[in-house]
């Protein structure tokens, strides 16, 4: 069995402990033993980093653009491997783990471009004879903490703007998925990279992470994760001394709209590719569906018939269309929640049950939940698994105000075909993402992602706006 190791000062180094991978698709299949860090572990990589960051502040947009490109070169001519190592590990089915290593890719080689782009403004200033310049400037020794539903394309998002605007990186992958960020590290440093710009620390977040918390050498934490996690992140870099940079996204309870004048395919794809692909294992699902009273029975209808055709497998099986749950207590969540929306006086639809397939894998039919009403905790809390629940609301006033009735702010989405209920949503729902005929999930990799109130802190991931998490501004005045 393989023994995979942590990457620090530009060497793979053994750790003290470590704890096996297991393919939730067959608990029988075991990756291989990879590395449980210490805090003397992100001690050295933080050292590590450290001491790497003054060359590589200054070095050029060239150099790291080549790197950058080389990395998004090689994880696309190895999309297919890569992606049924990351569907092995975390369960989405293999077109969605290649899909996922594509986007990686992109990612680096939008960044890539991003290196030769960085731009500041040269003004006047207000007193004669004074020439004013902001420039940006790298923050310095980033930590980044990603969660497990997104093994390679989270690491891509924060690791490739952090190397594009010349910062040194410590990242911890969550403990279920640390193949595919020890693949995507290892491309990176073959690439080129420095060593000791990029250091990888696997293991759990309360040691690993809580390390990178408290070590002074780390200047920002851009973190991806549940809201608990997320808050108590929060509280620590603002504690710590001197007190750290922070960026959070966390969780979602995305509504999709689905209003009477909505075309009844595209509502229907819409919410069973946004609730229960990917295992409903994403921040963007749409877990709470709206729907008008003149298309509710015929949706419903029509949402339980494809639900029915929907193959829940094992992930690398082709055909398969649903992978199973990540892991026996999130299996475990997901289930308690049947028992919570039928204890409410939720209708079970369908699905909802754990499956039995040929390998032994946490499989559970897809649910659907009627007769729902917005209080009830299947509304309110984020389940993160194969659960929907239908709202069913009089007309679209009371659609938009059962969206925004939630603490979270990631996705919205809407099905319509009227352009003045689409435009009204666009302005008026209190998310960061918009959709209009589209699933709540799935977003470009060009544009900023993020969400409001309690899914997202600090500022947005992703295209151009991932410059203000990784710079600092300087203001600079010289009197020539
Ligand atoms: P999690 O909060 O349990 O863990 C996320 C990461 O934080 C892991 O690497 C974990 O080891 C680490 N961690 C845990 N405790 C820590 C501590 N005390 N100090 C430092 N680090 C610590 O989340 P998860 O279960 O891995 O992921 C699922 C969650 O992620 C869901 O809530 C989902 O909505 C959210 N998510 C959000 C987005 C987004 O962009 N908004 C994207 C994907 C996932």
């Amino acid at each position: 069995m393989s023994q995979e190791t942590n990457f620090i000062a530009g060497e793979w180094v053994v750790a003290s402990k470590a704890t096996a991978n297991i393919n939730p698709s067959d608990t029988n299949d075991v990756l291989g033993e990879f590395a449980q860090g210490s805090s003397a572990d992100v001690g050295e990589a933080v050292a590590a980093a450290r001491a790497a960051f003054p060359r590589w502040s200054r070095s050029t947009p060239q150099e790291r653009h080549d790197v950058l490109k080389r990395t998004g070169d090689e994880i696309l001519a190895r999309k297919d491997e890569l992606g049924r190592l990351l569907s092995r590990e975390e369960g989405k089915t293999l077109p969605e783990g290649v899909g996922e290593v594509t986007r990686a890719a992109q990612i680096f080689h939008f960044f890539a471009g991003e290196c030769l782009r960085q731009a500041g403004d040269k003004l006047a200033s207000v007193r004669p004879g004074v020439e004013v310049e902001v420039t940006r400037e790298p923050i310095g020794v980033v930590g980044l903490i990603t969660p497990w539903n997104f093994p390679i394309a989270i690491p891509a998002w924060k690791i490739a703007p952090a190397l594009a605007y010349g910062n040194c990186v410590v990242i911890k992958p969550a403990e279920l998925v640390p193949g595919s960020a020890r693949a995507l590290v290892d491309i990176i440093a073959r690439a080129g990279v420095p060593a000791g710009v990029l250091n990888l620390v696997m293991g759990k977040g309360s040691v690993v992470g809580q390390a990178m918390l408290e070590h002074p050498g780390i200047d920002a934490i851009s973190f991806t994760g549940s809201v608990p996690t997320g808050r108590a992140i929060a509280a620590a870099c603002v504690a710590a001394q001197p007190m750290k940079k922070v960026q959070l996204e966390m969780g979602g309870k995305n509504p999709l709209v689905v209003l009477d004048d909505a075309d009844l395919t595209v509502a229907v794809d819409c919410a069973v590719n946004g609730a229960f692909f990917s295992t409903g294992q994403r921040c963007t699902a749409s877990s709470r569906i709206i729907v008008t009273e003149g298309i509710h029975n015929r949706f419903v209808d029509a949402v339980a018939e494809r639900m029915k055709a929907l193959v829940v497998d094992d992930a690398l099986k082709a055909g398969t269309h649903i992978g199973p749950v990540v892991d026996a207590k999130q299996l475990e969540q997901d289930l308690s929640y049947i028992d919570i929306g039928k204890a409410e006086g939720a209708r079970l639809v369908l699905g909802g049950e754990r499956l039995n397939r040929a390998t032994p894998g946490f499989y559970m039919a897809p649910a659907l939940f009627t007769e729902t009403t917005a209080d009830m905790r299947l509304n309110r809390e984020e389940i993160f698994g194969p659960v929907a629940s239908v709202l069913r609301v009089k007309d679209y006033d009371a659609a938009l105000a059962a969206a925004n009735d939630t603490a979270f702010g990631l996705s919205a989405g809407i099905c319509t075909t009227s352009l003045k209920y689409s435009s009204h949503f666009k302005r008026n729902a209190e998310a960061g993402m918009v959709m209009v005929n589209l699933p709540t999930a799935g977003v470009d990799y060009h544009v900023p992602f993020g969400g409001r109130k309690g899914s997202s802190y600090g500022s947005r991931e992703q295209g151009r706006y991932a410059v203000e998490f990784y710079t600092t501004v300087k203001t600079s005045y010289t009197l020539p």
